[in-house]
């Protein structure tokens, strides 16, 4: 009989329209058990529990694949924290290239040993700031697709992340409840830095019923040269 663990995410797989073959299970049953030795440690989750963990971090994560394939794709995880979404999202995707940012060291040291432990390769880990690679020109208009899970509101957000996405490449912002006021306050936002709102995805996790939306936001003209603002900036005076 498979555990809590390997069951929930097998129930989550179905309801994803994927499936989680048993060299990808492995990986997240090692991630699960780095996740609960460091924990204390980093301070990087609140959940606890197989299902849970399993769940509201692994399955929420891969909900992205509703609305885009990754394949192939160089993606870029903002405010990753213990590396949601962005690390369930390679365990399947092996192909895809991915950069891993936190502003936080401590939390970049958890990524090396959880990329380490899993064996990941093409995935960077920055400890940066969002705004300062926005302005870099290695970083700055080059990703196919931006994630981030639980960062900020949808304007400040829109600041940190579009700058990062090519022309006609994607922002995707995982959100829980109260997504479409959100959008609606950051519709200016969105449309100052070269973005363009495609559609909402609304989802109920499986086992807890929790809403999730998926924000899905097209790159379709560059942003204008003085975005991101410095450091700190798009947070303290949200565009409006
Ligand atoms: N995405 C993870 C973590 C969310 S907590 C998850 O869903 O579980 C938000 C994370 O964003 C924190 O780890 C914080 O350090 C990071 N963060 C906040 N502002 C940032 C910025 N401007 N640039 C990079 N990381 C940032």
């Amino acid at each position: 009989m498979a555990a809590l663990l390997e069951e929930s995410l097998a129930a989550g797989a179905g309801w994803l329209d994927i499936s989680i073959p048993d060299q990808h299970m492995v990986l997240f049953r090692s991630y699960y058990r780095l996740l609960e030795e460091e924990n204390a440690k980093y301070n990087l989750t609140s959940l606890e529990g197989e299902r849970e963990v399993a769940v509201k971090h692994f399955i929420d994560s891969l909900s992205c694949v509703k609305a885009l394939d990754f394949n192939n794709k160089r993606v870029v995880d903002i405010g990753t924290g213990a590396g949601f979404p962005g690390v369930p999202l390679k365990i399947l995707y092996r192909d895809m290239s991915l950069v891993l940012v936190d502003s936080v060291k401590k939390k970049v040291h958890f990524l090396d040993l959880l990329v380490e432990k899993l064996g990941l390769d093409g995935v960077e880990r920055r400890w940066d700031r969002a705004e300062t690679m926005g302005r870099a020109e290695e970083f700055r208009e080059s990703a196919d697709i931006v994630v981030s899970r639980a960062v900020a509101p949808l304007n400040v957000l829109a600041e940190l992340c579009l700058p990062l996405v090519r022309e006609g490449g994607y922002f995707l912002s995982m959100k829980g409840p109260g997504a479409e006021q959100e959008i609606d306050e950051a519709g200016k936002a969105i449309e100052l830095l070269g973005g363009w709102f495609e559609k909402r995805e609304s989802l109920r996790l499986p086992f807890y019923n929790e809403e999730r939306n998926i924000i899905l936001i097209r790159k379709v003209a560059p942003t204008p040269e003085k975005y991101p603002r410095r450091e700190g900036m798009p947070a303290k005076r949200p565009i409006r």
